[in-house]
C-alpha cells in the first residue's frame, strides 16, 4: 500500500493509504470522507464542535477566489516554487484553506514529479480544498501540530495563516523553502478607507525566524474593480475586517455598487538552514 505524506496523530507511525483509511502499524485508523479529507486531530479533539473558519467564511472566500481576482499572486507563487531547485519535492500547504493556491500550485509540484499536502482546522475548508485538490491529500489539522514527520517536507507555504515557525522548523527539511504570504501596508486599502474613519495601513515588518535564511522578499501589488454588490461582500466577509467593523462603515460598504482596490502582497521567502540540527 502507498505511504500517506502524513503521519498518525496519535503515536506518529507511518500511514498507509487504503482507498476508504490511513492505517498505522499500531493499529489507529482514520476514515477518508467522501470528499477525499481525513481528519487528523489528535484523539482528545477529532470530535470537538468545528474550530477554525466557520462555512460562511470559507463560503465567502470561495465565492471571491474563484472570481479570479487573485489570480496575479497565485500566478507568481506558481513560477516561485516551479523555479525553486528540488526534485520530487513534497510541499505542504500549512493552512490551505479551500484549497485555491494548492491546486495552483499541485499543477506547479507535479511538473517536478513530486506531491502536496495541505490541513486546515477547518472541516469545512477541508472538505472543499479535498474536492478541488483530488491529486494532493488533505487533512484537518492544526499547523500548531502537523501530522507531519520531521524534514519530511521540501517546500513549506503558508498564505495569510496562522505561523508556526517552531512546528515549521520540524517538518521542513535543512534546504528546504518556506513561502509565506503576508499583507503588504496598502493591502486593500480603498476597502478599509470606506470601512474606517482612521483607516491605517498594515505594519511592515522584517520578518526573521530561528532556523531560517531569508532571502531576497517578493512583492506584489495590483489594482482591480469589483463591480458587483455580491463581490464586494465576498471580499468584506472574508477579512479579519468583518468581525471588527463599526456599524457605520459596514453600512457605508453595502451600499457601494463596485470598489476598486489595491492588493499588496509580499511574498517572503525562507530558506531551512541546517546548523541547528536537533533543535526545535
Ligand atoms: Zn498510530
Amino acid at each position: 500500500m502507498p505511504k500517506s505524506l502524513f503521519i498518525c496523530p496519535d503515536c506518529g507511525a507511518d500511514l498507509e493509504r487504503n482507498p476508504h483509511t490511513l492505517r498505522c502499524a499500531n493499529g489507529h485508523c482514520f476514515d477518508i470522507a467522501k470528499e477525499g479529507y481525513v481528519n487528523l486531530l489528535p484523539a482528545n479533539r477529532r470530535h470537538s464542535s468545528t474550530p477554525g473558519d466557520d462555512r460562511e467564511m470559507v463560503n465567502a472566500r470561495t465565492a471571491f477566489l474563484n472570481g479570479g481576482w487573485y489570480a496575479p499572486l497565485k500566478d507568481r507563487l506558481c513560477e516561485t516554487v516551479a523555479a525553486w531547485n528540488a526534485e520530487e519535492p513534497v510541499l505542504l500547504d500549512a493552512g490551505c484553506g479551500e484549497g485555491y493556491y494548492t491546486e495552483a500550485l499541485c499543477g506547479a509540484v507535479a511538473e517536478k514529479g513530486g506531491r502536496v499536502c495541505g490541513v486546515d482546522l477547518s472541516k469545512a475548508a477541508a472538505r472543499r480544498a479535498a474536492k478541488r485538490c483530488p491529486q494532493a491529500e488533505i487533512a484537518v489539522a492544526s499547523v500548531y501540530r502537523l501530522p507531519l514527520a520531521d524534514r519530511s517536507a521540501d517546500i513549506l507555504f503558508n498564505c495569510f495563516s496562522p505561523l508556526a515557525d517552531g512546528e515549521f522548523r520540524r517538518v521542513l527539511k535543512p534546504g528546504g523553502l518556506f513561502l509565506y504570504v503576508v499583507p503588504g501596508p496598502k493591502h486593500l486599502w480603498e476597502l478599509k478607507e470606506i470601512l474606517y474613519e482612521n483607516p491605517y495601513e498594515n505594519e511592515l515588518r522584517e520578518e526573521s525566524y530561528f532556523g531560517f535564511r531569508a532571502m531576497p522578499e517578493i512583492p506584489l501589488q495590483f489594482r482591480f474593480r469589483l463591480q458587483r454588490r455580491e463581490e464586494i461582500a465576498a471580499l468584506f466577509h472574508m477579512t479579519p475586517y468583518t468581525w471588527k467593523t463599526p456599524k457605520a462603515g459596514a453600512e457605508r460598504l453595502a451600499e457601494l455598487q463596485e470598489l476598486e482596490v489595491t492588493a499588496e502582497f509580499r511574498i517572503l521567502r525562507f530558506q531551512r538552514s541546517g546548523e541547528d540540527q536537533g533543535r526545535h
